[in-house]
Formats: structure tokens, C-alpha cells, sequence
């Protein structure tokens, strides 16, 4: 069973980003990243912060906009409005969930598609769908077929099982993996809540991609003999012999699951460190846009 270090693969990748970053720096040009913050959701405050951590490692631009839960839509969208005019930006997120009275859809719309480096804006939505190769794709589900890529696991006809559709990871996931051409053509099944004989429909696929967030669903029965596994959740749960009182972990149940697999991600340490590196290298790509020399 090989274990799919996420954190090295994701080294490698930023390591080449910092390149990038000094070339693009000696040129004139420094890609900056704005990430907005609504409200004070612990989980999402740490993201932001190593999402801010990862621009200075790279010597990258970056601005934090943290505004209060109680923040309106209009405003939210005026900042947007500003960070599309702002030539030192080239890529622009809002740290999801926002709270219940802001319309997300809204405020992605506003995003200029040229700076949505999370790919969330229909217009990289569609692009995506249509195969076009300029679309921003989002970053968890691209941190995930590159890990395969890095892995030397062929995608081409095998037969891939993407548990849960979101917006985020599953149905973007499935579009990539189902491309034409490199760490594309698979055959793709999306299963979600209401698909019947669940365990079954997992356990055909010689690539299972765990996306639900529900700490250790996928058991010993949901994976075949020599499958690979991809673990996308992050999951708390409390664990009183934790310094924290609580730990990640992911929608797989590991211990039972790895010794059947051909190759598996843990969590932590599988796709968390990729999503970020994906961010990283949109950012940069949109730099290299603005710039000229992509
Ligand atoms: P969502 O809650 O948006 O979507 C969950 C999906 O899983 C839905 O399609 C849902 O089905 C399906 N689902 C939920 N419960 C079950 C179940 N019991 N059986 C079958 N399907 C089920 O979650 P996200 O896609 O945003 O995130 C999924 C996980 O990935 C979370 O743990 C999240 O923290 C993690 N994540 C990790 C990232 C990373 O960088 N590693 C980045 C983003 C997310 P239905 O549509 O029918 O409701």
C-alpha cells in the first residue's frame, strides 16, 4: 500500500511557484491574492490564515479583508468591486460559509472572472464543462487529480467513484476527471445521498474520491482489493487524548480501509496541502495573464 504524501507533492508544486514568482517579480510583476472574510468561523479564519501564510512563503502579495457577520451584501459587494479594479490583485476568493443573509451566488457573480481563482464564477463553471483550457478550475478538486497525476495512477479508463456533488469538489471533480487528455478520461460516477446500494457503486471503482464530510463513512466493505483512495474530508471530532480536545480526520475510515488499497491519502497531510498549492498556482496563472507572458 503506498501512502500518498499531500504534503511533499504539495512542497514540490510551491516550490516551483516561488520560482515563478521571482520571474514574474523581475518582470515588474507580483501576483497578489485577496481573500475576503466574513464573520468569525474558526475553521474558515484558519484557512485564511494559511492561505496568507503560503503568499508570504511564496513571496506573493496578499491582502486580508476580514469583515464583521453583521457586514450587508452591498458592502461585501462594493469591496468586491474595488479588489476587481485593484491591478495589484489577480486573484480574489470569499472565504465560504458566509453567514445566512449574504446571497453567495451574488457575491461570487461580482468576482471579475478573470481574478476567480477559486473557479467558482459561472463563467469558469462553464468553461470548465465545455473543456476549455483557459477556465479557472477549483482548487480541491484540481489538487486532486494532480495528486493522481504526481502518483503515476492513470485516470485514462478506469473506472472513478466521486462520493458527493457539491460545487466545490464533486461535480467540478467529475468534469476534470472526464476531460479528454492527461489526468482526464475516466469513466465517472457521481454518487450522493440519495444513490441506492452505496457500498456497491463505491466498491466498483478502481479510483474512489471520498468527498461528504462525514468522519469515517467509507468503510472496508466500500473499497475493492488494490483501489486507490481519495480522501477530500476534513472532518472534527472531538478526542478527549488530543492537546486540542478535538482532530481532523477524514470521511475514510483509514486503518480499515488502507490495507486493501493499492495507494490512499490520510488526512491530514493528503489534499488539504494541495487545494492551497492549487490556489497559489491560479493565482499565479492569472498573474501571468495580466501580465502578458501567458
Ligand atoms: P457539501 O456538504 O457541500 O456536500 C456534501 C456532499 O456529500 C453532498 O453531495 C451530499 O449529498 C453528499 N453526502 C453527504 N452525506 C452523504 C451520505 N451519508 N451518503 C452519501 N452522500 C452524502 O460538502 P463539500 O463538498 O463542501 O465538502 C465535503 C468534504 O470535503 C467536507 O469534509 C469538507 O470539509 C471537505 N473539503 C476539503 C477540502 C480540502 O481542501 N481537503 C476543500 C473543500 C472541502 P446530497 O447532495 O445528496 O446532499
Amino acid at each position: 500500500m503506498q501512502l500518498i504524501d499531500g504534503t511533499a507533492i504539495a512542497q514540490k508544486i510551491n516550490a516551483a511557484s516561488r520560482e515563478e514568482v521571482a520571474r514574474l517579480k523581475t518582470l515588474g510583476f507580483t501576483p497578489g491574492l485577496a481573500v475576503v472574510l466574513v464573520g468569525d468561523d474558526p475553521a474558515s479564519r484558519a484557512y485564511v490564515r494559511s492561505k496568507d501564510k503560503m503568499c508570504q512563503e511564496l513571496g506573493m502579495h496578499s491582502v486580508k479583508h476580514e469583515l464583521p457577520a453583521s457586514v450587508s451584501q452591498a458592502d461585501l459587494i462594493h469591496i468586491v468591486h474595488q479588489l476587481n479594479a485593484d491591478p495589484a490583485i489577480h486573484g480574489i476568493l470569499v472565504q465560504s460559509p458566509p453567514p445566512a443573509h449574504i446571497n453567495e451566488r451574488a457575491v461570487v457573480d461580482a468576482i471579475d472572472p478573470r481574478k476567480d481563482v477559486d473557479g467558482f464564477h459561472p463563467l469558469n463553471v462553464a468553461k470548465l464543462a465545455l473543456g476549455d483550457s483557459d477556465a479557472f478550475v477549483p482548487c480541491t478538486p484540481l489538487g486532486c487529480q494532480r495528486l493522481l497525476i504526481e502518483t503515476g495512477i492513470e485516470t485514462a479508463g478506469a473506472n472513478v467513484v466521486i462520493l458527493g456533488r457539491s460545487m466545490i469538489v464533486g461535480k467540478p471533480l467529475a468534469l476534470l476527471l472526464m476531460q479528454k487528455g492527461k489526468g482526464g478520461d475516466a469513466t465517472v460516477t457521481v454518487a450522493h445521498s440519495r444513490t441506492r446500494n452505496l457500498a456497491d457503486v463505491c466498491h466498483s471503482a478502481d479510483i474512489l474520491i471520498a468527498a461528504i464530510g462525514q468522519p469515517y463513512f467509507v468503510k472496508e466493505n466500500f473499497v475493492r482489493e488494490g483501489a486507490v483512495v481519495i480522501d477530500v474530508g476534513i472532518n472534527r471530532i472531538d478526542d478527549p487524548a488530543s492537546p486540542k480536545g478535538s482532530r481532523l480526520v477524514g470521511d475514510v475510515a483509514f486503518d480499515e480501509v488502507a490495507p486493501k488499497c493499492r495507494a490512499i491519502t490520510p488526512v491530514p497531510r493528503g489534499v488539504g496541502p494541495m487545494t492551497i498549492a492549487m490556489l497559489m498556482q491560479n493565482t499565479i496563472t492569472s498573474c501571468q495573464r495580466f501580465a502578458g507572458t501567458r
